[in-house]
């Protein structure tokens, strides 16, 4: 798919015309004196699903935009860029920046995401790749030998941060509004404020935060004490940097001021921690950070086209491979044994999820850098030998990963290959992910990360000369990511043919770590866009992405039922399997206990979790144009459809 920056600018494809038709429709039934400035920081007016109410996104369909945030005062950045003419890349981009300062702890400028776009003019899905890289200085041993614990909190997990040049390619390419503008929401909430929300309140200030003293006083002030729901939560350093890239553009954050505070960030580590070593980053590597256009990885399932994220993310292939293995199996029919929470249904998923899991470990990666099997790994033949490996009623004593090299058009033979028995973390206050459809059905689907909760833990910033209290301390405002802990820790390269692994994650300079991030678009026969969504969670987003799939596709639920229905996943070869309950303002009461009891009667180990992801959705009816949006209330998803139900808020 040729997609070309510039080649392909949103402009041509929108044009003026389509802005001032916007800004026309605007003095009907958008514009409003309250769209214009923020809410007042304090004694706002939560959106009703952060206050534990019923949510209000079941409501009407809209033709003027929809957005899906995991937060509602970013999902209010982001409709208001809509309301302002900015089309599906400039609210997404409003809503990332905004994020930063709502969500501090799960993404931001210190880190890196996917941002897959749709055009509906063009019809053409690509995506931005601004994942983090390793640094010129990385090498395939560093974190040999470290705890997760050490080197993740260590400067020397910090990958090149890549969402300000991502998002600025994301703008010049295929934006209406300029970087100001869009990233003025952003900056409003950080100077004025926004009201704590209870997920605010109970994700910043965890054990993450107090790694490094200046995030424990910006999180934590006063202590381990936390702020108060409703309370105003500034952050002028933030509101400064962004003035900083919102006046000279998307470079001033890779020099400068900017530069230092992220170099000498980097350059922390905790003292006395065994395994703590400080960063190995320099202004080379920020000079040298360039994002990538990439096209999504495709595939059909039951007669949907699926485009899902590709390498450096594992998530596309993954959930690719997954749902060729279970097309065979009649997952939505109850009178065959199957149908929604049964015993077979969820053995057939989890067996799914151990295989494409064990070939995830040994091939996949940045394919920049080590030649992949990507289309083998998905080619359907290969996809066919590993579902034939799947028994409805019973567990396989261990799940192998295969070799999609014959498979993969022009190379050679087959060998064996190893799981690597690598360790996953799960999901926690880390990732964040949204989606965007505009009133010309442009989509966007979006995720973004620093990796862990907090990151790396350290804000960039520096200490000026002879100074090295708190208070002096010079805040960048944005926490650092911990991307390059998404690397192996030991390298798995092995040449040999009979144990071979092309060490396909291991580090090396300038490459980007493996993810798991999918955001995803599915399409009709007719290449119609349907769906945009994504998930946070590690790498059980890729299994968030398939379970959302599977209830659209195979149980013909409804975009919310879809999303807060309960979740099953197993996120490695050997690994136990988690459910989650359901979202807690959904209809769902977990999984049938005889259903979890099949499962252990298969040798499977079952533990429950308290929440498996995040996902935030858009929907548009191809007949109709209508558009509907549908979000998690495992955190504070909230949806905006446009025009806003009496013509402003
Ligand atoms: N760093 C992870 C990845 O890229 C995402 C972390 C998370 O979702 O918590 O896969």
């Amino acid at each position: 798919m040729p997609v070309t920056f510039k080649a392909a600018r949103g402009r041509s494809a929108f044009g003026l015309a389509a802005l001032l038709a916007c800004s026309a429709m605007m003095v009907v039934s958008c514009a409003g004196p309250a769209v214009a400035q923020l809410a007042p920081a304090t004694g706002v007016d939560l959106p009703a699903q952060a206050k534990g109410q019923p949510p209000a996104w079941t409501g009407p369909a809209y033709r003027q935009g929809v957005v899906s945030v995991a937060n509602p005062h970013a999902a209010e950045a982001g409709a208001r860029i809509l309301e302002q003419g900015g089309n599906a890349v400039d609210a997404a981009v409003a809503i990332a920046y905004a994020l930063n300062v709502v969500e501090p702890q799960s993404a931001g400028i210190g880190g890196g995401g996917f941002m897959m776009i749709h055009l509906a003019r063009s019809g053409e899905t690509f995506a931005i790749d601004s994942r983090e890289r390793a640094p010129a200085q990385a090498t395939p041993e560093m974190f040999k030998d470290k705890s997760f614990a050490a080197a993740s909190t260590s400067g020397l997990a910090v990958g090149v941060p890549g969402m300000v040049r991502g998002t600025a390619m994301a703008l010049q390419g295929w934006g209406e509004l300029d970087l100001a503008r869009v990233l003025q929401p952003a900056i409003d909430l950080a100077d004025q404020g926004f009201a704590a929300t209870p997920r605010y309140v109970s994700a910043s200030c965890n054990a993450r935060a107090l790694n490094y003293p200046e995030t424990e006083a910006f999180f934590c002030p006063g202590g381990l004490s936390r702020v108060a729901v409703g309370e105003t939560v500034r952050n002028p350093a933030l509101a400064e940097t962004l003035r900083t890239i919102a006046r000279d553009g998307a470079d001033a954050f890779y020099r400068g001021e900017i530069a230092r505070g992220i170099l000498e960030g980097q350059a922390r580590f905790r003292a006395g921690v065994a395994g703590a070593e400080p960063g190995r980053m320099t202004q080379a590597d920020l000079d040298a950070y360039l994002p990538a256009l990439r096209e999504p990885v495709v595939g059909q399932y039951r007669g949907y086209t699926i485009k899902a994220m590709s390498p450096p993310s594992s998530g596309g292939l993954t959930v690719l491979q997954m749902l060729g293995m279970v097309e065979r199996f009649p997952l939505g029919d109850a009178m065959q044994g199957f149908g929604f929470g049964s015993t077979r249904t969820l053995n057939v998923m989890a067996e799914a999820m151990r295989l494409a899991f064990a070939d995830r470990a040994v091939w996949m990666g940045d394919a920049d850098f080590v030649e992949l099997p990507s289309r083998g790994l998905v080619d359907p033949d290969y996809v066919a030998l590993r579902s034939a490996l799947i028994d409805p009623d019973a567990r396989q004593p261990a799940a192998l990963p295969g070799d999609p090299r014959p498979f993969e058009p022009g190379t050679g033979s087959v060998v064996g290959a190893l799981d690597t028995g690598e360790v996953f973390s799960g999901p926690g206050g880390s990732t964040t992910h949204f989606s965007v459809v505009d009133k010309w059905g442009n989509m966007v689907s979006y995720t973004n990360t620093i990796e862990s909760s907090h990151g790396a833990g350290m804000f960039a910033g520096y200490y000026p000369a002879g100074c090295a209290e708190v208070a002096c301390f010079r805040s960048l405002g944005f926490l650092l990511n911990n991307e390059l802990t998404d690397f192996n820790f030991t390298p798995a390269a092995d040449p040999d043919p009979a144990s071979y692994n092309p060490g396909a994650n291991d580090v090396a300079a300038f490459k980007r770590p493996r993810s798991s991030m999918v955001p995803t678009m599915v399409f009709d026969a007719a290449g119609r866009p349907l769906l945009a969504y994504g998930s946070p969670g590690g790498a059980t987003i890729i299994n968030s992405v398939f379970n959302v799939t599977l209830n659209l596709i195979d149980h013909r639920m409804t975009l919310q039922d879809a999303i807060d229905a309960p979740r099953l996943s197993v996120a490695s070869a050997g690994g136990s399997v988690s459910v989650d309950p359901g979202a807690p303002l959904g209809r769902f009461d977990g999984f049938p206990q005889a259903s979890l009891d099949g499962l252990r009667a298969l040798g499977h180990t079952v533990g429950a979790v308290s929440d498996i992801g995040s996902v935030q959705a858009v929907y548009v009816e191809p007949q109709t144009g209508k558009q509907y949006g549908a979000a998690d209330s495992r955190r504070e998803g909230t949806v905006i459809g446009l025009p806003r139900p009496g013509g402003g808020r």
